[in-house]
C-alpha cells in the first residue's frame, strides 16, 4: 500500500528556515518521486487560534503567506491537495471524540506543550485549547488515513499520542484507524534548527528566524548578528565550534560545490573547522560564507514567491480547491468512523 502524506504548518507568520529544512525540503522530494497515495498539506489555522485566540487577526494575515511559502519553495497544488484546517468541521468532531480518549494528565506530559507552554508563560493559565491541540493534530492525521508525516522533531510526541489514540479506538471501537510515522530529516540538526540567537528552535513565535522571504540585505544583517564563541576576541585566538551557531548553520547547508564557489582555499567543513579551533580565522570569513550559501538557497525562492504574490486570486483559488478536494475526502472517512462509534443512528 502506498502512503497517504499528510502535514502542516501553523500560519502564526511567513515560513522560515527551520521550516525548510526540518519539512519543507522532504516533502518536495515526497512530491517530486510521486510515490505516494494521497499527498496533503494542511494550514493549521485552527492549532494557531489555540495559542493566538486574543489575536485572530494574525491568524487571517499569515495564510496566504503561508501559502505562497509552499508554492515559492516548489509544492504543486496539482500532486498536493492544500487545505485550511477551519473549513474541514468533520476535523472538530473527530476532536471531540477522541478528548474522551485522553486523560489530563498525558496531555501535561507531553514534552512539546510543556516546553511551549513554558516559552510562551502561561503558566497556570494554559487555555484548554491549547492542552487538547495534540488531541486536533491526531484528529488531523487520522480523518485522512494518514501514514507519513514529514515533520521536525517536536512533532515526534503527537505521533506517539496519536498512534496511542489510534490504538485505544480501535480496540474499543473495532479496527477503524490507521497507525502513522514520522519522516524526520537525516541530518539531525535540521530535525530542530536552533534560532539566529543560538537558542532554543527556530520559531516563529520566539522572533529568532530567517525567513524564507527574506531579503538579502535582511539575511546579511541576521547573519552577521548571529552569535559565535564568545572567546573568540581576536582572529588568532582558538575558537570553540560547539555551540557556535555559524558553524551548526554551515553543518545543516554547506557542502562541497559551496566551498568551491565561497571558500575554495579550503576543502571541507572539516577543513574549516580545524581552522577555526587551531585560531586565525575570523568569525567575519565564516559568517560571509554562510551568507553567502543561505542567499543562493533563498534566493529563487523569494524570487518566485515575489512573482506568486503578483496574483493573490490564484493563491486563493488554490487555497479553496484543495480545500474542497480535502472536504470530499473528510465527508467520506468520516462515515466509517462514526459507524464505529455507533452514531449513525439513522443509515439504512
Ligand atoms: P509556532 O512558533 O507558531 O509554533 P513554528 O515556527 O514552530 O511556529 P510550526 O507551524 O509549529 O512552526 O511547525 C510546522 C512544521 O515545521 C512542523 O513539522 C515542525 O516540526 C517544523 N519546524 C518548525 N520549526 C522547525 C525548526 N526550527 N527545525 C525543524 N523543523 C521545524
Ligand atoms: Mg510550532
Amino acid at each position: 500500500m502506498k502512503d497517504i502524506i499528510l502535514t502542516g504548518d501553523r500560519p502564526t507568520g511567513k515560513l522560515h528556515l527551520g521550516h525548510f529544512v526540518g519539512s519543507l525540503r522532504n516533502r518536495v522530494k515526497l512530491q517530486n518521486e510521486g510515490n505516494f497515495d494521497k499527498m496533503y498539506i494542511m494550514i493549521a489555522d485552527c492549532q494557531a487560534l489555540t495559542d493566538n485566540f486574543d489575536n485572530p487577526m494574525k491568524i487571517r494575515e499569515n495564510l496566504r503567506e503561508v501559502a505562497l511559502d509552499y508554492l515559492a519553495i516548489g509544492i504543486d497544488p496539482e500532486k498536493v491537495i492544500i487545505f485550511v484546517q477551519s473549513m474541514i468541521p468533520e476535523l472538530a468532531e473527530y476532536t471531540f471524540y477522541f478528548m474522551n480518549l485522553v486523560s489530563v494528565a498525558r496531555l501535561m506530559r507531553n514534552p512539546t506543550v510543556k516546553n511551549e507552554v513554558k516559552l510562551k508563560n502561561m503558566d497556570e493559565s494554559i487555555p484548554s485549547g491549547f492542552l487538547n491541540y495534540p488531541i486536533s493534530q491526531a484528529a488531523d492525521i487520522t480523518l485522512f488515513n494518514t501514514t507519513l508525516v514529514p515533520a521536525g522533531i517536536d512533532q515526534e510526541p503527537m505521533i506517539e499520542q496519536t498512534n496511542e489514540i489510534v490504538r485505544k479506538f480501535n480496540s474499543l471501537y473495532g479496527d477503524t484507524l490507521n497507525e502513522c510515522r514520522i519522516l524526520l530529516p537525516d541530518n539531525t540538526i535540521a530535525r530542530r534548527l536552533p534560532g539566529i540567537d543560538g537558542n532554543n528552535k527556530m520559531s516563529k513565535s520566539l522572533g529568532n528566524c530567517i525567513y524564507l522571504a527574506d531579503s538579502e540585505e535582511e539575511i546579511r544583517k541576521k547573519v552577521m548578528m548571529m552569535y559565535t564563541d564568545p572567546n573568540h576576541v581576536r582572529v588568532e585566538d582558538p575558537g570553540n565550534i560547539e555551540g557556535n551557531i555559524v558553524f551548526t548553520y554551515l553543518d545543516v547547508f554547506a557542502n562541497d560545490d559551496y566551498f568551491r564557489k565561497y571558500l575554495p582555499e579550503y576543502k571541507n567543513l572539516d577543513e574549516l573547522k580545524n581552522h577555526y579551533k587551531r585560531g586565525g580565522l575570523g568569525d567575519v570569513k565564516i559568517k560571509k560564507f554562510l551568507f553567502n550559501i543561505l542567499n543562493e538557497e533563498l534566493t529563487p525562492i523569494r524570487n518566485k514567491r515575489e512573482e506568486l504574490s503578483k496574483n493573490m486570486d490564484y493563491i486563493d483559488e488554490v487555497l479553496i480547491n484543495g480545500t474542497e478536494k480535502a472536504r470530499i475526502v473528510a465527508k467520506e472517512n468520516i462515515i466509517k468512523f462514526k459507524k464505529a462509534l455507533g452514531i449513525n443512528y439513522f443509515d439504512k
